[in-house]
This record gives structure tokens, sequence and C-alpha cells, in this order.
């Protein structure tokens, strides 16, 4: 399979990036763009690599671990899919962030995981703004509560928030959804007396939405990669 159009469409995806973020006045430096390789194999993340890009996202432990190791050293990996206790420590050992933390026990596993690997690693909780049933993530005030967990734990970094937004949503319906995370991380920041500078959230229909609410994580994967089989 020639992977090579993944180089140009990841091009086009950066420029949009920068253009969204000139015209609502912020920095393009200061959005991170996680690309988001589930499904395709190692050789599609390789294509991106070669043009120069280190930053992926899976969201299952075991087929980040498979890429972690197929790929050179040097890749900063971003776990985004929901992760079961039992998995942590293994997540913890291979990623460079965790986007899907959704619960005090799995914060202290992650915890614990990381006093033995040496590295802290940065843990952003997933947040159900849209409350929809399908999606995992906490709703606001257990949020707060796991916040404050998080902060007393001293081998995570902890970072951000994470949320999804309904897919196909109107412009409107995302701005609500994304300002909302990012008023949320507002409150935690004044509430705890921390910095959070992640927000992660935008995918490949709604990141430029995201942009303009203050997005500083992006995860896109069909832009990029093409369509998921
Ligand atoms: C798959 C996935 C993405 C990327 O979605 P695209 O629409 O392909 O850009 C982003 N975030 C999470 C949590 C995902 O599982």
């Amino acid at each position: 399979m020639d992977y090579s159009y993944v180089r140009y469409q990841l091009e086009e995806v950066k420029l949009r990036i920068s253009q969204m973020a000139d015209s609502c006045g912020r920095k393009s430096q200061e959005i991170k763009l996680a690309a988001v390789s589930k499904t395709f194999p190692a050789e599609a993340v390789l294509a991106a690599y070669e043009a120069g890009h280190r930053i992926f996202a899976e969201n299952r432990v075991q087929e980040l671990a498979e890429k972690h190791s197929a790929l050179p050293p040097g890749i900063e990996w971003h776990l985004i899919g929901h992760l079961q206790s039992n998995k942590a420590s293994k997540a913890a050992a291979i990623s460079d962030y965790i986007h899907s933390v959704d619960s005090d026990a799995l914060l202290d596993r992650i915890d614990r995981a990381s006093s033995e690997n040496g590295k802290k690693l940065n843990i952003l909780l997933e947040v159900n703004i849209s409350g929809e049933d399908s999606k995992f993530g906490l709703d606001e005030t257990s949020a707060m509560k796991c916040a404050e967990k998080a902060c007393s734990l001293k081998n995570i970094q902890f970072s951000g928030l994470m949320t999804m937004a309904p897919y196909g949503a109107e412009e409107c319906e995302l701005r609500r959804i994304f300002s909302s995370l990012r008023n949320l991380r507002d409150r935690i920041e004044n509430s705890l007396r921390i910095r959070l500078p992640e927000l992660s959230m935008g995918m490949s229909g709604d990141y430029e939405a995201a942009i303009r609410e203050g997005a500083t994580i992006l995860r896109i994967g069909t832009a990029i990669f093409g369509k998921r089989t």
C-alpha cells in the first residue's frame, strides 16, 4: 500500500490549522497536532514520521504498543481511548500523554505505575460535556472532584481536560461544547490554584471550531490518514 498521500494531507491539515489560528488571533505553535493513526499500519505512521511529524495518538493500548515498538524512538505517544484499570501500567510505560482518565481508581493505578517508570506522565481528565450516553468521561461535578485527586498525586503531571463533541453537530453546538470545557478548565484552575494548560478537543470534522474555543491539542485521524475501514 502506498501511503505517500499522508504527507500531503498532513501538510493540508497543518495549513488549515495555522490559517484558523491566525484568523482568531492565536499562535499556531501553541496548538499541538496529535495524528490519530488507529487502524492504520505502522507504514502509514512512518510516512507521516518521514514528513517530520512526531506526535501520534492511538485509542487502544495494544495497538499503541505495537506501533511504539515498530517505529523509531523520539515520538510523543498519546493514548486517547478508554483505558481499563488492568492496562494502566502498560499504558503508563509507553505513553507520554493519557487523555482518557475518568476515575480516581485509574488515577491511582497510573500514578503507581509512573513511580516505577521514572518519568512524569501527562494526564488529562476526559469530560462528557455533551452528556451523550454513548460517551465515556466524567460529568462536570465529578471532574472537579477527580481534579482534586489528580493534583494530589506526585508521579503524574495533571495537564488539562479532554472532550469529544457529538459526531456531525452544528457549529453553534460545537462552540457551546468546546467553550464549556474551557470554562470548566478555568473553574478548576481557580478553585485549585493550579495551571491546566491543555484543552484536548477537535477532530477531523470539528477542529476549526475547537481552535476558536481554545484547543491546545487536536486529535485528527481521518483528515490525515483517510477513512477507516
Ligand atoms: C478516532 C478518534 C479521534 C480522531 O477522529 P477523526 O474523526 O478520524 O479525526 C479523535 N479522538 C478520539 C478519542 C478518537 O477515538
